[in-house]
């Protein structure tokens, strides 16, 4: 599992989102995955998870990349 944090669209800052994950179920399915007071622009809005990124608290050595083809 790892924390997730999230780049704001609009104001390319990267916020903790509180939830612990498994980044490889997480990023099967690209989109939004959830709408979150952002302080940075200060209002509510849509993240996205191919804007985030996995603060793992242990390192992923055997990361498995899918290929589309
Ligand atoms: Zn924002």
């Amino acid at each position: 599992m790892a924390q997730v944090i999230t780049r704001c669209r609009l104001t390319g800052h990267y916020m903790f989102m509180g939830m612990d994950v498994d980044p490889k179920e997480f990023t099967r399915s690209p989109g939004p995955f959830t709408r979150k007071f952002c302080p940075f622009c200060a209002c509510d809005h849509l993240w996205h998870k191919e804007d985030s990124k996995f603060l793992a608290p242990r390192p992923m050595l055997r990361s498995h990349i899918q290929q589309a083809s």
